[in-house]
C-alpha cells in the first residue's frame, strides 16, 4: 500500500477550523481507497510567532520538504498586524512558497449550480461558468530588482521592476498547457503586451510552448480586455495562465463568480511538494465561532488527491460529496439563502463525510 505523508499547518483564526474538516475528509478517502495516509502538523503564522517567534520555523520548514504534500489553513489576524512586515504572519506564507520553490498558483473558480444565486452575476452571464487560473507566483513585479524609494528633485521616486526570464515564463506555460489538456483544451495567455515589453516576451515564448501542444487552442488577450471578459462572459473561458500581478488581481475578480470565498480552494505548484490552501484568509470577524464554510479547505483536499497523490478519481468523490451536500440544501452562513438548512463548520465536514461514505458505497 502506497503510503504518503501530509504536513499540516492549519495557521491561524479559522484556519484551525476548517482544516480539520479538510483531514476529517482524507482519513475517509484513505480507508476507503486504501491508500496510507500520514498527517503531521505543525506550526506556522501568528500561532508560530507566539510560540517561536518566527512565522516559519525551521522544524515546519523540514517537515514541509520530507512530506508529499502540504495541507494549509491560512494566517494573520489583528493580534500581528503592528508587526514589521518581515515578521508578520503572511511572511511565514511567502516563506514556504520560496522555500519550495511555488512557482504556480491554481485557481479554480467553478459555480455549483446550487449556488448560482450566491453569485452576485446574473444566472444568464455566470451559470456553468468553470474555468481555471494559473497565477505565475515567484516571479514579476513582486520580486523583481530593482525596487525602492529614492529622494529626486526635492521629492520621491517609488519604483517596482517587472522582469521574467524567458525560463520562468516557459515553465509555468507548460504547466498551464498540461492543465487546459485534462480540461477543455482551451488556454488564453493574459499579458499587457501592447505597452509592456516583459509582456512582449511573455507572449513570443507562450507562443513558443504552443508548438509542443499542438492539442490546445491558445489565445492571447490582454489583461485590461480579460478583466471585463471575465465577468461579462465567463464561460468563454476554460484556462487562464498570466504573470504574478495581473493574475493577483484577475484571481480574485474569478473568485466573484463562485458564490463566496468560503468555496475556493487553491493549490501552488512547483517543486516536489505542493501546498493547497483556501484562497480566504484567517477570518478574524468569524474566527473562534464555529460559522466558518469549511468546502475551500475541502475542495483544497481534493485538488491534493488530483495534484500531489495522483488519485483523481478519488478528487472527483470528494468534488462530488460536497456537490451533494450543497444539492441536500445545507448551507454555511456566508452562503445560506431562504428555504436551505444552516448548519456550522464541523456539521458541515461531518456531512460531507456522510456523503462520501455513501459515494464508496
Ligand atoms: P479573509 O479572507 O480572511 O476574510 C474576508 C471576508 O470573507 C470576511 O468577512 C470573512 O468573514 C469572510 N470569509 C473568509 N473565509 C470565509 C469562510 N471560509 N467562511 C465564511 N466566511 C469567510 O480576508 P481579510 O479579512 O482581508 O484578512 C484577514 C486576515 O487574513 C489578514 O490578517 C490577512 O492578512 C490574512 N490573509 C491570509 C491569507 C492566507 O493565509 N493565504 C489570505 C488572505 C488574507
Amino acid at each position: 500500500m502506497a503510503t504518503y505523508r501530509i504536513a499540516v499547518l492549519p495557521g491561524d483564526g479559522i484556519g484551525q477550523e476548517v482544516i480539520p474538516q479538510a483531514v476529517k475528509v482524507l482519513h475517509i478517502v484513505a480507508r476507503e481507497a486504501g491508500v496510507g495516509i500520514e498527517f503531521e502538523q505543525a506550526l506556522v503564522g501568528g500561532v508560530a510567532i507566539d510560540a517561536e517567534g518566527t512565522p516559519c520555523p525551521e522544524a515546519t520548514l523540514a517537515l514541509c520538504r520530507i512530506s508529499d504534500a502540504i495541507l494549509f489553513g491560512a494566517v494573520g489576524g489583528p493580534k500581528w498586524d503592528a508587526l514589521p512586515p518581515d515578521g508578520r504572519p503572511e511572511r511565514g506564507l511567502l516563506t514556504l512558497r520560496k522555500a519550495l520553490d511555488l512557482y504556480a498558483n491554481l485557481r479554480p473558480a467553478k459555480l455549483y449550480p446550487v449556488l448560482v444565486e450566491a453569485s452576485p452575476l446574473k444566472r444568464s452571464v455566470v451559470e456553468g461558468a468553470d474555468l481555471l487560473v494559473v497565477r505565475e507566483l515567484t516571479g514579476g513585479l513582486y520580486f523583481g530588482e530593482p525596487r525602492g524609494i529614492e529622494e529626486v528633485d526635492g521629492g520621491r521616486r517609488g519604483y517596482n521592476t517587472m522582469s521574467y526570464t524567458s525560463a520562468e515564463i516557459e515553465r509555468v506555460a507548460r504547466l498551464a498547457f498540461g492543465l487546459a489538456r485534462q480540461r477543455r483544451r482551451r488556454l488564453t495567455s493574459v499579458d499587457k503586451a501592447n505597452v509592456l515589453v516583459v509582456s512582449q516576451l511573455w507572449r513570443q515564448v507562450v507562443t513558443e510552448v504552443a508548438r509542443d501542444f499542438p492539442d490546445v487552442e491558445l489565445e492571447h488577450l490582454l489583461v485590461d480586455a480579460c478583466a471585463m471578459a471575465l465577468i461579462a462572459e465567463p464561460r468563454r473561458f476554460d484556462t487562464i495562465v498570466t504573470e504574478n500581478t495581473f493574475g493577483d488581481i484577475l484571481s480574485d475578480e474569478a473568485a466573484i463568480l463562485a458564490g463566496s470565498m468560503g468555496m475556493l480552494p487553491s493549490a501552488s505548484l512547483g517543486g516536489r511538494t505542493a501546498l493547497y490552501e483556501p484562497v480566504h484568509g484567517s477570518a478574524p470577524d468569524i474566527a473562534g465561532q464555529g460559522i466558518a464554510n469549511p468546502l475551500a479547505a475541502i475542495l483544497s483536499a481534493a485538488m491534493l488527491l488530483r495534484h500531489s497523490l495522483e488519485l483523481p478519481k478519488e478528487a472527483d468523490r470528494v468534488e462530488e460529496a460536497v456537490r451533494r451536500a450543497l444539492e441536500a440544501g445545507f448551507r454555511t452562513r456566508d452562503i445560506h439563502q431562504p428555504g436551505t438548512r444552516l448548519v456550522g463548520t464541523a456539521q458541515m465536514g461531518d456531512i460531507v463525510v456522510r456523503e462520501l461514505e455513501a459515494l464508496y458505497g
